[in-house]
């Protein structure tokens, strides 16, 4: 499976932001690499130079397959599905990856990151909808159940997550019954509900060239 190898706070100071891909160090001021220094990778912690219209479209592109650990092509793929869907490009391409089920598992609190939520999927250790999802990419609907099978419940790896997520906030669309290592989808995320900082409308830009 390709997978991204640029170790993960590289790629949050390359990016210039936090993109919260290794779970609880993120949170902590003490740990996080990128609230230590804050600056670019590679030598000396020169000022960013100011970037081209072009650059950053593509450094925005970037960002976000960062964040949702999206390969190029597919990544490509999912932009033509919300070019074709009815509304905003930038939004629906955004709930495209927001409703992946690594993403929704992270959101739910199973997982420190969604990069650890792809790995859980990946090993079977969930259920939707009562069937196992081994796909990370899988697209939930309103109405889905996502749950951890019961043969993985007693693992200390689970008891580990949920302390570690049980006081984040969980995301609008969801609902989460941690006690259970369970969560529903309840809707479907709004770009309010999108935390995170990102400028789609450089995304659309980039691929309508
Ligand atoms: Fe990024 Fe900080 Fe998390 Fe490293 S610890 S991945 S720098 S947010």
């Amino acid at each position: 499976m390709a997978r991204y190898t640029e170790a993960s706070c590289r790629q949050c100071r390359r990016e210039g932001m936090k993109l919260y891909l290794k779970g609880e160090r993120c949170y902590s001021k003490d740990k996080c690499a990128f609230d230590k220094r804050p600056t670019p990778p590679g030598g000396s912690p020169k000022r960013r130079t100011k970037l081209s219209e072009y650059g950053m479209q593509l450094r925005e592109k970037q960002k976000v397959k960062r964040i949702y650990g999206v390969l190029e092509k597919q990544f490509s793929h999912y932009f033509d599905v919300a070019e074709k869907q009815k509304g905003i490009t930038g939004e629906n391409l955004l709930c495209i990856l927001e409703t992946r089920l690594d993403n929704a598992v992270y959101r739910l609190g199973l997982a420190t990151s969604r990069k650890e939520a792809r790995q859980l999927i990946l090993h079977e250790h969930f259920l939707v909808n009562g069937k196992k999802v081994n796909v990370a990419s899988y697209q939930v609907r309103e109405g889905d159940s996502i749950e951890v099978k019961s043969t993985s419940r007693k693992s200390p790896k689970f008891k580990e997550i949920v302390e570690t997520t049980e006081n984040r906030a969980i995301a609008p669309w969801l609902s989460a019954d941690l006690e259970n290592l369970s969560g529903k989808v309840t809707g479907k995320p709004t770009r309010e509900d999108i935390d995170v900082e990102i400028a789609e409308h450089l995304i659309v830009e980039l691929y309508s060239k």
